[in-house]
């Protein structure tokens, strides 16, 4: 079975060093020097002020929503990782689900003013496979209504737009480092802001709260990224441009490949995006290409070729969200749900098994 994602990996005798390192050190978790030299130099690599570690990205998430007090309702999409609106849940906050629009995926500017409340504090929309949302048209909302605008970035780590990072738009950027993103350091996240201050706030949140060694300043979490993570993510870094040329010069077999078939239709950022190559999403057109999505999604399996739903189904139609008034009408997300298959992709995907794929989705087309 060949998947839809394998973690990058640097050489392992690479990583012993750091290991030995760790162990003779004896300073296993904490703000140690693996921690403090990933956040140095994250904040270079990706050309942002300030970044925060975390084990991972969800209590990234979780977190973020604490450090701008976030109450009441926010805007969101249902076309993402559940892990979106969970960290709303778990912040007893209530998801707004936003209908997207169907060339970035992100959140529909159009829609969201037509859902804003007087309980509505903030505005959580996610770059989906790392195109940046319509930022400049979300940043004008969220300025004339005073509402918090927090990206999950999940997807887009080294996205850059000109040459600016996409995650410095927002207040807030979330990361995640899980296996199965484009930059893993097994697993973990971070948060990105643009002060000191707000760093501060949010370093102590994810270590309990203390601000010292007697002082704690509010209810914060257990969050802390250890130094094994951190290390690896050190050692990561330094291959990841590598990782991003491969994995693009596997996504351009998928460029060519896919063009010549009728119905499917590959998704990839507008032309001036540097992008980080983290997905390979194709629609099917079921009335050009003859079958559906999911007639195709289980060809592919029975030969061997595990490609995934992402995202099917949508966050709103998960049994917690279904019952709520914004999950009934997102016909463009709904749509899109239903002809979204995400191809494998990855450093060390042979271009013979993209074309094996290719000619699997070809010979299967009934037009
Ligand atoms: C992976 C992902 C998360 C969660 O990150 P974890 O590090 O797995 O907790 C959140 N949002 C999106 C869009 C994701 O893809």
């Amino acid at each position: 079975m060949l998947y839809v994602t394998q973690p990058s990996l640097p050489p392992f005798d690479e990583f012993t060093e750091y290991l030995k390192d760790i162990w003779e050190s004896k300073w296993l978790t904490n703000n140690g020097k693996y921690h403090q030299q990933l956040e140095r130099e994250l904040a270079t690599f990706l050309n942002v002020p300030y970044i925060s570690l975390f084990s991972n990205g969800t209590l990234a998430l979780i977190t973020a929503l604490q450090t701008l007090r976030i109450t009441g309702e926010v805007i969101t999409t249902p076309y993402s990782f559940v892990a979106t609106s969970h960290a709303l849940n778990w912040n007893g906050i209530k998801p707004v689900f936003c209908d997207i629009e169907s060339h970035t995926f992100g959140l529909n500017p159009q829609k969201i003013e037509a859902l804003i409340t007087p309980q509505t504090t903030a505005i959580l929309p996610v770059h989906v496979y790392g195109f940046p949302c319509q930022h400049d048209a979300l940043e004008e909302i969220a300025d004339r209504y005073g509402l918090k605008l927090i990206y999950d970035a999940a997807h887009a780590f080294g996205v850059n737009e000109g040459n600016q990072s996409i995650l410095n738009y927002g207040d807030l950027s979330i990361l995640s480092f899980h296996a199965t993103k484009a930059f893993n350091t097994f697993e973990g996240g971070a948060i990105v802001c643009h002060d000191l201050k707000t760093k501060q706030r949010i370093d102590y949140l994810k270590n309990f709260g203390f601000a010292d060694e007697v002082t704690v300043v509010g209810p914060g979490i257990n969050a802390k990224m250890n130094e094994f993570q951190a290390a690896l993510g050190v050692l990561q870094l330094k291959y990841f441009q590598q990782y991003i040329k491969n994995r693009k010069t596997v996504f351009e077999v998928y460029v060519d490949e896919i063009e010549s078939i009728s119905g499917v239709e590959l998704q990839k950022p507008d032309d001036h995006i540097a992008w980080n190559y983290s997905y390979a999403p194709i629609l099917i057109d079921k009335t050009r290409y003859g079958k559906t999505r999911d007639e195709l999604y289980n060809h592919l399996k029975d030969k061997g070729y595990y490609a995934r739903r992402y995202f099917y189904p949508l966050i709103s139609e998960f049994s917690t969200y279904a019952g709520l008034e914004s999950s009934k009408h997102l016909p463009v997300a709904k749509s899109i749900s239903e002809q979204v298959l995400c191809l494998p992709l990855y450093d060390g995907l042979l271009k013979e098994q993209v074309q094996e794929i290719c000619q699997l989705i070809k010979d299967f087309s009934t037009c």
